[in-house]
């Protein structure tokens, strides 16, 4: 696959300093397609450095020319869609169906959508005596995961644009080839150099050194709890905000009375889109003891529509896990599950194929919120169902983890599902199916996070305010 050796650094893609590279291997055979810059301190101080000289020129700028960018942006990215889809089946292994629609239209229509909104945003308010600025909040760190790369791409990139920010974007290691086509669609849009800056690295090197320079005034982190607690400590040292969007375990609760077979798919498919790995799957359904047998057979048949293969073909709905360490990972998640006692129904340890990073679509039954499996992000095709007796109890288990970062209730009524959806202790509810929302606030309770992103949410992570008393 094509791969740039060098850094988009100041409008132009720049060897980087030193010369280790990373190997971009695709999960669904086990070969690499691509190499690219394993990107060091220097890099990193010279793309800061060009966010920095940027910033004062972008800050300026007013918001319908940037919102004009950000649509020049869409339309390089909408041009270059089709690419972008079969880049991110090669590097993620995500179905290339899934890959098209969710990790490729989705934040393209994404950048519309905030292209809109920095155009429309109101940048001053009045308060009493006050008129109060929404100015940027300087040079932006990005650093995002692989799970959905576009998209988490976009979902900082977007919004720190929109409001007058310049950025440095590290990408995951493992999916780096989406972000580098990202940084020619900001070559193609003229956004001015520096504005925006790609540097690959590994977290540890490259994502170290951008999250500790001094140069960057706020630094947006998705990613796993452990190192968004790194991340977070850094920033608070140095007194920079900080926007975390990290690990969940939400729970996705169906009430007696709600349409059972609805709730059980839609379970089921929250669970296995992306190979399960999704920050706010729903991993633990919670199911009433009266129903909870005939729910467990539901998600057994249902999980038998959802086949294993090859992310490339037509029909694959589960491609593999993006590389050996997370399948390793998600196995031994299951290998505990049984240990501990949970019921295994459908899948297990076993590789579905000989080649490649694939888990079997797994579902375990009499998982209580003791076991590993109820507590810890496992991050791949792995449900576990729970079983509750009352709604107190119902209550209870959902809120019985570290995370809160989204869930669903379903009910014989949207009443009684917003009811509950009260009592849950987390950032989003999905209320009998209720449609993913893009412009409405997205981000976790408890340590799935710190901030929000998404509209106009967003956007005001990336502003700060200056009052002038009048
Ligand atoms: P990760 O934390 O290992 O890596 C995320 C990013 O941080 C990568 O770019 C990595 O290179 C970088 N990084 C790693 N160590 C670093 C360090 N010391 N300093 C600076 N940067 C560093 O996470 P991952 O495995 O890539 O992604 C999976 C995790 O992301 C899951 O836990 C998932 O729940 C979470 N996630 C959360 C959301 C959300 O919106 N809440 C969305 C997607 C993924």
């Amino acid at each position: 696959m094509k791969a740039h050796d060098a850094m988009y650094i100041g409008g132009q893609w720049r060897p980087a300093a030193a010369a280790d590279t990373i190997a971009v291997v695709n999960p669904a055979d086990e070969r690499i397609i691509a190499e690219v810059p394993a990107g060091t301190a220097p890099d990193v101080d010279a793309a800061v450095g060009a966010a920095r000289e940027a910033l004062p020129g972008w800050a300026a700028t007013p918001p319908a020319a940037r919102a004009a960018f950000l649509g020049a942006l869409h339309d390089a990215m909408a041009r270059r869609g089709e690419e972008i889809a079969r880049t991110v089946v090669a590097e993620l292994g995500a179905p290339a169906r899934f890959a098209r629609q969710v990790q490729t239209r989705a934040p393209i229509a994404a950048l519309a959508a905030y292209a809109e909104l920095a155009a429309a945003h109101p940048f001053e308010e009045r308060i009493a005596n006050s008129t109060v600025l929404h100015e940027p909040v300087g040079v932006v760190a990005a650093i995002t995961p692989w799970n959905y790369p576009v998209s988490m791409i976009v979902g900082k990139v977007a919004p720190a644009l929109a409001a007058g920010c310049t950025l440095v974007l590290k990408p995951a290691e493992d999916t780096p080839l989406s972000a580098q086509l990202f940084g020619e669609c900001a070559q193609a849009a003229g956004l001015p150099p520096g504005v925006v800056n790609v540097v690959t690295g590994h977290g540890r090197v490259a994502g170290e050194a951008l999250a500790r320079h001094e140069g960057v005034d706020h630094v947006s982190f998705t990613g796993s709890t452990s190192v968004g607690r790194h991340i977070g400590a850094l920033a608070g040292g140095a007194v920079k905000s900080v926007s975390l969007e990290l690990g969940g375990k939400s729970a996705n609760v169906i009430l007696p009375g709600a349409d059972l077979g609805r709730a059980v798919a839609a379970g089921v498919g929250h669970v296995m889109a992306n190979s399960g790995q999704t920050c706010y799957a729903w991993t633990r359904m919670l199911v009433h003891a009266a129903h909870y047998e005939e729910a467990v057979e539901l998600a057994r048949r249902e999980l038998g529509a959802y086949r294993v293969g090859d992310p490339a073909a037509d029909g694959t709905r589960v491609g593999p896990v993006v590389s050996a360490r997370q399948r390793d990972r998600v196995r031994g998640y299951i290998a505990r599950g049984v240990e501990e006692g949970a019921r295994l129904v459908a899948g297990g340890t076993e590789p579905p194929r000989p080649t490649g990073y694939f888990v079997a679509p797994t579902l375990f039954a009499d998982v209580t919120t003791d076991m590993t499996i109820a507590q810890e992000e496992i991050f791949g095709p792995v449900l576990s169902v729970l079983r509750y007796e009352d709604e107190e109890d119902a209550v209870r288990i959902a809120n019985d983890t570290v995370y809160g970062l989204h869930g669903g209730v379903w009910a014989s009524t949207e009443k009684e599902a917003v009811a509950f959806a009260r009592r849950m202790d987390t950032g989003r509810v999905d209320i009998n199916g209720g449609a993913f929302n893009t412009l409405a606030p997205f981000g976790g309770w408890k340590q799935s996070g710190v901030g929000r992103e998404m509209g106009t949410y967003g956007l005001r992570a990336y502003l700060q305010t200056k009052s002038l008393q009048l």
